[in-house]
């Protein structure tokens, strides 16, 4: 059975097999936790990131670590927040999913995601943790080579609302 988890914490610190990243399309680093990632990743992953030529939204891309203590970064594009009417719940929902269908083709048995999509791309925090959540149980049904997925938050608000959801406290 699949431990399901969320802490609060820097992303970066996790040592678990991988981190996904909230990215955008380019995959060429931005603000937020994806300049936290390549901040503590070092220069390498962006090198790596240039070789995968972007990614859609709604879809991830894997790469190394480096001076991660995680081995591997899922780099996870979330949709940009327009009120709801361009399929930003489907999009956000596919960014988990994925992210998860990667992670166990690489043989990842531990992952942990950030908030994707409720930073710079103001997805609202409530709706995207029950997406998020709903997503990671609904893959958890049919998968068991996942030990543990971390939701990682960064923000009291959201480890309020994760706790909230999944009966942490
Ligand atoms: P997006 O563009 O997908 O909205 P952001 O990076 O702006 O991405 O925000 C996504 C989430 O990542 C937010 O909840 C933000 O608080 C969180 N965040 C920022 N830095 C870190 C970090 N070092 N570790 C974990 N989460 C982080």
């Amino acid at each position: 059975m699949t431990i399901r988890r969320c802490i609060q914490a820097d992303i970066t610190t996790l040592n678990v097999d991988a981190i996904v990243n909230a990215a955008n399309s380019s995959l060429l680093g931005g603000g937020g936790v994806d300049g936290a990632i390549h901040r503590a990743a070092g220069p390498r992953l962006i090198e790596e990131c240039r070789l995968l030529g972007g990614c859609p939204t709604g879809d991830a891309r894997i790469t190394g670590g480096y001076d991660l203590p995680a081995r591997h970064v899922i780099h996870a594009v979330g949709p940009i927040w327009h009120g709801g009417t361009r399929d930003e719940a489907k999009l956000l929902a596919s960014c988990y999913q994925r992210s998860l269908e990667i992670a166990v083709e690489n043989n990842i048995k531990s992952i942990a995601f950030p908030c994707i999509s409720t930073g710079v791309y103001g997805y609202p925090n409530q709706a995207a943790a029950e997406i998020a959540i709903a997503a990671v149980n609904d893959f958890l049904k049919s998968e068991s080579s996942l030990e543990v997925v971390i939701f990682c938050c960064f923000l009291d608000k959201d480890f309020l609302i994760y706790q909230k959801l999944l009966d942490q406290r």
